[in-house]
């Protein structure tokens, strides 16, 4: 099947329930099985293991579509396909269908990195793991985990509290002392069961991602890049379906006595001409880095820290201004412009957020170490 039928067949399902989800903060459990039999929850990962080993500029194109269909929709997807390729980077021994499970929507993954402690600073875990017997106990409080009670295996971070590195392990969702442990309410992507959740849990070694010590190098060279370039596709789906609401809405809302277009006011136009010209930049420089990520150059790691950073932000301006030029009628929710406004707030505060991005990325051009 064409990339396009499969990422069609999820849209018109995610279309028609995101007004409901976002209402009811409800999980899109419909869309979610739609992705699981589009094949699109392995389109990352190698044909080898059942994948459609597709690559950064296809994740982009679908993480956008969905965002525009569904921000929670697109945020669940993104955190599944971060999970997947930390997986597939270093496929735990002791979990030998995991990457197959991953790849074909049998196993829908997740991120637990946020902590209570240690908050947006996911490189630093303050919970601890210590060694017991073949494997480690292991004992986190997550602050925020998307798909919380929903997943089937959460890619997990921790301190090793013998060896005082970070490590990352698989934890299968029916392991005993694996529990959702609070509400979520957020204002928006409120879709997404970003609940908080606690593992007081045994995992055998062979359930560790990489090698011991090895968590802080994948956060920064796997997940990082797929998880800061899929975030910045979201803000563009986002930013794509506000500029499209308003277009609309400007021209053919009427004003009668003037006998003319909303869009026919110099100051809307002009506020729309912003937004068009801000998406367009910021889908280029998206476009851009996703072919750092599929062909590797000295400038990766820059467009890595500056593209989560300039779309999250870009969101930001762009669905403010829709919610201005659409006025009174985005404010009382007919538009679903609300909507896209309060999902896009959701970015530049997830981990690494937008202003940490600015900080290293000052940090690289002035030739200080990031940590
Ligand atoms: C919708 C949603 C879904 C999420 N899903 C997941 C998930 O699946 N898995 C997961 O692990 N986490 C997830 N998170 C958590 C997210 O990644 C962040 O950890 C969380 O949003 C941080 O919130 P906080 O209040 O702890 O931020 P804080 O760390 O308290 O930050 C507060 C402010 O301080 C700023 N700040 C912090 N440090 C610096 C610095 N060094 N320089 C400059 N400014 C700084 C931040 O940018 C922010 O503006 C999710 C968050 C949201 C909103």
């Amino acid at each position: 099947m064409e990339l396009h039928d499969r990422l069609e067949s999820v849209l018109s399902v995610a279309q028609e329930s995101a007004k409901q989800v976002d209402t009811d903060a409800a999980f899109p459990a419909d869309s979610v099985s739609a992705l699981r039999s589009s094949g699109l929850l392995g389109l990352t990962l190698p044909e080898a293991v059942g994948g459609l080993g597709a690559g950064p500029h296809e994740l982009v194109d679908v993480v956008s579509s969905l965002a525009g269909a569904c921000g929670s929709t697109a945020m669940i997807y993104l955190m599944h396909v971060s999970a997947a390729m930390t997986v597939a980077a270093a496929p735990p021994p002791g979990l030998p269908q995991l990457l197959p499970g991953l790849a074909s929507g049998e196993t829908l993954g997740s991120l637990a990195f946020s902590e209570a402690g240690s908050r947006s600073h996911f490189w630093a875990p303050v919970s601890k793991s210590t060694s017991n017997g073949a494997g480690v106990h292991l004992a986190a409080r997550k602050s925020w985990v998307t798909s919380a009670g929903h997943a089937d295996v959460y890619v997990t971070s921790t301190l090793n509290a013998d060896a005082d590195v970070v490590d990352i392990f698989a934890i299968p969702s029916a392991t005993r002392g694996v529990a959702v442990s609070g509400e979520w309410r957020g204002l928006g992507l409120r879709g997404n069961a970003s609940n908080p959740m606690t593992f007081d849990v045994e995992v055998p070694t062979d359930h560790r991602i990489g090698a011991a010590g090895g968590g802080f190098d994948l956060m920064l060279q796997t997940v990082m890049p797929w998880f800061n370039l899929g975030n910045a596709a979201v803000s563009v789906g986002l930013s794509a379906a506000a500029v499209d609401a308003s277009v609309r809405h400007t021209s053919v809302a009427r004003l009668e006595h003037l006998e003319q277009s909303l869009s026919a006011l110099p100051t809307i136009r002009a506020k729309l001409a912003k937004m068009s010209i801000d998406l367009g930049c910021t889908r280029a420089y998206v476009g851009q880095t996703a072919g750092r990520l599929a062909q590797p150059a000295e400038d990766t790691v820059l467009h890595v820290l500056g593209v989560k950073a300039a779309a999250n932000d870009a969101a930001l301006r762009i669905t403010d201004s829709a919610m201005r030029v659409c006025g009174g009628a985005a404010f009382s929710e007919h538009l679903q412009v609300d909507r896209y406004f309060r999902d896009a707030r959701a970015g530049s505060v997830m981990a690494p957020s937008a202003d940490v991005l600015y900080d290293f990325y000052g940090k690289a051009i002035t030739g200080q170490p990031l940590f």
